[in-house]
């Protein structure tokens, strides 16, 4: 295996270890850069693999100048990845030399200048925490008029993304009010009604307002957030210049890595830098030219631009590959370094490339797998392990559910609450060494619930015939005695060193047990901080906040890196973020199909009151081109991971037009039926169905049939497009552009082109029909955005995702609004399109009253908003727009009703696995499984 890796590792260490080896360009720099140029800012930009950071570590190396080498990255940052594995131990430690990330940087400043050594940094979900136990003293409307939890919580949410958005562009409280102050004085100027500009001017005071005071509470209580840290240090360095001059006063050189990373917040700290301090300083800043990153370098200082474009991937055939992917005119690839194949099903790709990974791990090579669909991971995974193939998954876990770390809040609430007997049924099913029979405790619960008795009064009738009851008692009831003297830490040791699991643990012999173990240290840190932050180490106290931290956010368990670098098979979701430093021999891309990759861009944040005239660059509207450009820079970015072979698999039928060359690549293999569509025997068919979160779609698909549910979601079976989702698809992504650049000239152009590219063939009874209906819908479009041009519409939101939890099913509902418009006189309505593929008369009164769709969709904006719209449109699309009247619904209570039944209903289905089918004559023949179901009714 060694000698196999050999020439690529080598070639690498070369690459890093020498600076013989760099290129005519590489060296041209590193020699430019041995001499100080003040106040001069070199910007090198190249793809990746160019040689930006290889060359930015071979300056480190050897420059003798006194040099800062900064980084967006807190972890994973790739200059000091190559700095640390070229140079000798102890490099670093040289005193001209100061390598961190930039966010370490302004903790390290706001440390020497502003005195906040005990600063403790929140993550997101414990930020939330932080805004519930606060909430009383941050005056936002909506944290005051919700009518029920779940209102608040998703108040909560949204306020903390608005906070999150204006810390991480390094926008401060005091400049937000001044924005307010000085921009919105003026309903004339903004162009908006009085009552608009009213609503406008209170939304931004109250989030002003919020903001200013959940920052002050944060400082008074000595914690912070990542972004936040670098908000703070930009203050200090513009309110204290002096402060600024001093922490880079023995620093001659700044190097920044991966600057396309760098948030605005920080790029405002590296421009008050260079603004401050330029005349000093030599600036050089190593960016892709792809990057995330859209803001560009001011002019104001003296800038030289270089672009490199050679590349030093070990293998030029795969570099090809993944350029031709950057590139728009993508010409046909005749590669011998990558693969394309279709299966008939999931199944049989799962298969298939188990196959190939078989005989990749016989030829000692290690393997990457990226699945589209994140669900895809655990079956690959399940396979690969029945084929006695060690493979471990990228993705990341949730901490709180890991059992261990279960047991071990299960015992905090217990002792906290012991007459509630759920946490102590909890702990009791979730304690790995318990003795106690799960019959047994099935009995005890039935008991305790038709006797209306406490179980810890049930276990301890049931003592008497049970000695594992008994021992758990005798130990539970010490704990509880010893809870107002141990901290809530102590008492989690204790209890597991009782049970024994705390010995296995501590020297684990398996991978589970290395995982509960990495997880039980995770959540006694969590404890440790819990005890800090409620300024108490007991149990009433302690246990009350670890329990909002596991409903509030996602926690998600510390990776080990070197354990999974140790690993041959890596399975992860493309959706996941894979570490850098994972390089391996073949790539395998699975799913690839439009819906799932690229899939529907993510928008924005829903608020929609943030002051973006302030942001450092107005984000780009979040077109479909955009992200199909960042989507061709993460396969590009992925396939350089390889160094020998590229496969993508798909299954047959499924669409996936990213990459039109590939189904002209040298290896098409066809793989149809391999397993004769056997369901993948890992694959559960008792118990609680696993459901994470739901969509109409589901919901439709769930109630028209709950066996073509079963078929495509469960199964996954291909579901064929159809003539008309073809044609609504392209109708709404034409819509979605044109909205987007509607006061550009080329909007409807631009429209069209849309239209025309989402357009997919392959599903019409003839090329006659599909003409009629591409020359159709072109008309519809047309006429659309004619009607739509002379309207003058308010339109607030065009094609936004959005997400909410259902606390009541325990659920998140996904969505897209296709539009919310306001109306002149306020109203706010949630407009969905509807194509009319047959053109004629409809009646969308009627559609409109009978829509869960409009329903679930003013519920989503309710919830999301704390204010409910007004109602929902329901507009049909015909090639003359306005042939047939709008419907119009009002958002009632009863709406909200209907909706939330829908949500809750259906998940309980699911979940108890209810998919009997539901045939009918015209649902059986508009069924895509008609082929393949048995109950099929035509
Ligand atoms: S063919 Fe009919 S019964 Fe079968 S899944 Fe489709 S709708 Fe249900």
């Amino acid at each position: 295996m060694l000698r196999q890796r050999w020439p690529t590792y080598l070639q690498k260490i070369t690459r890093q270890s020498s600076t013989l080896s760099l290129s005519h360009e590489q060296q041209a720099l590193l020699e430019s850069q041995k001499h100080l140029e003040r106040g001069r800012l070199t910007i090198v930009s190249g793809l990746e693999g160019s040689g930006k950071s290889t060359c930015g570590a071979a300056i480190l190396k050897t420059t003798e100048l006194n040099t800062l080498a900064l980084s967006p990255r807190w972890i994973d940052n790739s200059m000091q990845r190559y700095v640390e594995d070229a140079m000798p131990i102890g490099f670093l430690d040289k005193s001209h030399l100061q390598m961190m990330s930039l966010g370490e940087w302004c903790e390290d400043f706001r440390r020497q200048y502003a005195s906040s050594a005990n600063e403790r940094l929140l993550s997101p979900a414990e930020a939330r925490v932080f805004i519930y136990q606060h909430i009383d003293e941050i005056p936002r409307a909506s944290f005051r008029g919700f009518k029920s939890k779940p209102m608040l919580q998703n108040a909560v949410s949204d306020t903390l993304r608005c906070f999150q958005e204006l810390e991480r562009q390094g926008i401060a409280p005091d400049e937000y009010a001044l924005y307010i102050q000085t921009n919105l004085v003026d309903p004339e100027s903004t162009k908006l009604t009085a009552k608009q500009f009213t609503d406008k001017l209170t939304a931004h005071t109250n989030l002003c307002e919020a903001y200013s005071a959940y920052r002050e509470l944060l400082k008074k209580y000595h914690v912070n957030t990542r972004h936040g840290v670098v908000l703070d240090a930009l203050e200090l360095a513009r309110e204290h210049p002096y402060y600024l001059h001093s922490a880079l006063e023995h620093i001659q050189k700044i190097v920044i890595d991966d600057a396309e990373h760098l948030t605005p917040a920080m790029m405002r700290v590296i421009l008050t830098c260079i603004m401050d301090t330029s005349p000093e300083h030599e600036f050089l800043a190593f960016e892709n030219k792809f990057g995330a990153n859209s803001i560009e370098w001011p002019n104001f200082v003296r800038q030289f631009k270089l672009e490199w474009n050679h590349n030093f991937h070990p293998n030029i055939e795969i570099y090809k590959v993944a350029s031709q992917i950057l590139s728009d005119n993508q010409k046909s690839s005749s590669n011998d370094v990558v693969e394309m194949f279709e299966s008939a099903t999931l199944h049989d790709e799962v298969a298939h490339v188990v196959k190939l990974i078989t005989e990749e791990k016989n030829a000692e090579k290690r393997v990457l797998v990226l699945t589209a669909d994140p669900s895809t991971v655990q079956l690959v995974i399940n396979q690969l392990h029945q084929s006695d193939i060690c493979a471990a998954s990228l993705e990341h876990k949730e901490l709180f559910k890991i059992p261990i770390v279960r047991s071990g809040l299960s015992l905090l609430m217990a002792l906290a609450s012991p007459s509630d007997s759920l946490h102590l049924f909890s702990l009791l099913q979730a304690t790995q060494n318990s003795q106690i029979d799960t019959t047994v405790l099935a009995k005890i619960m039935e008991d305790t619930t038709s006797r209306h008795i406490n179980l810890i009064d049930a276990l301890a009738t049931a003592a008497t015939e049970s000695e594992g009851i008994e021992l758990f008692l005798t130990l539970f009831n010490r704990l509880q005695k010893e809870s107002m003297m141990l901290s809530c830490a102590e008492l989690v040791q204790l209890y597991f060193t009782e049970t024994g699991e705390l010995n296995k643990l501590m020297e684990p012999e398996s991978e589970a047990d290395a995982e509960s173990s990495m997880a039980l240290a995770a959540f006694l840190r969590h404890v440790i901080e819990a005890q800090n932050v409620v300024r108490s180490p007991y149990v009433p106290f302690v246990a009350p906040y670890l329990q909002q931290l596991q409903s509030t956010g996602r926690h998600y368990l510390p990776r080990d890196l070197s354990a999974l670098k140790s690993n041959d098979v890596l399975v992860a979701s493309l959706k996941n973020s894979i570490p850098e430093q994972i390089e391996v021999d073949s790539v395998f891309f699975m799913n690839m199909h439009d819906n799932a990759f690229p899939g529907r861009a993510r928008r924005g944040i829903g608020s929609g009151i943030l002051p973006t005239e302030l942001f450092l660059s107005k984000e780009k509207p979040n077109t479909r081109l955009e992200h199909l450009t960042k989507s061709r820079n993460q396969l590009f970015h992925h396939i350089q991971r390889a160094t020998s072979r590229i496969v993508f698999s798909k299954v047959h039928d499924k669409p996936w037009h990213l990459l039109p060359w590939a189904h002209d690549a040298k290896s098409i293999e066809n793989v149809k039926q391999e397993t004769q569509q056997e369901p993948i025997s890992t694959m559960p068919t008792s118990g609680t169905f696993e459901l994470h979160h739901l969509s109409f779609t589901q919901i439709d698909e769930f109630v028209r049939c709950p066996h073509r549910y079963y078929l495509s979601r469960v199964l996954k079976l291909e579901q064929k497009p159809t003539a008309s989702m073809v044609y609504g698809r392209s109708l709404h992504e034409g819509i979605a552009v044109w909205s987007q650049y509607s006061k550009e000239s080329t909007a409807r152009e631009k429209a069209l082109e849309a239209f025309e590219l989402s357009w997919t063939s392959g599903c019409f009874r003839s090329k006659l029909e599909e003409k009629a209906l591409f020359s159709m819908g072109q008309d519809a479009l047309n006429s659309f955005i004619s009607h739509e041009e002379n309207a003058q519409k308010d339109i607030i939101t065009v094609e936004e995702s959005f997400e909410f939890e259902v606390p009541e099913a325990d659920i998140s509902f996904q969505g897209v609004w296709d539009r919310i418009e306001r109306m002149p006189n306020g109203d706010i309505y949630i407009v969905e399109f509807k194509s009319n593929l047959a053109n004629v008369a409809r009646d969308n009164q009627k559609l409109a009253e009978e829509s869960l769709q409009l329903k679930l969709y003013m519920l989503a904006y309710y919830r999301l908003h704390g204010i409910r719209p007004t109602g929902a449109i329901l507009r049909s699309l015909e090639d003359q727009h306005g042939l047939n009247a709008p419907g119009i619904i009002q958002a009632t209570d009863d709406t909200d009703t209907e909706a939330l039944a829908a949500v809750v209903n259906t998940s309980k289905a699911i979940r108890a696995r209810s998919f009997d089918p539901k045939p009918s004559y015209l649902g059986c023949a508009f069924c895509s499984f008609a082929d393949v179901c048995n109950n099929n009714s035509t």
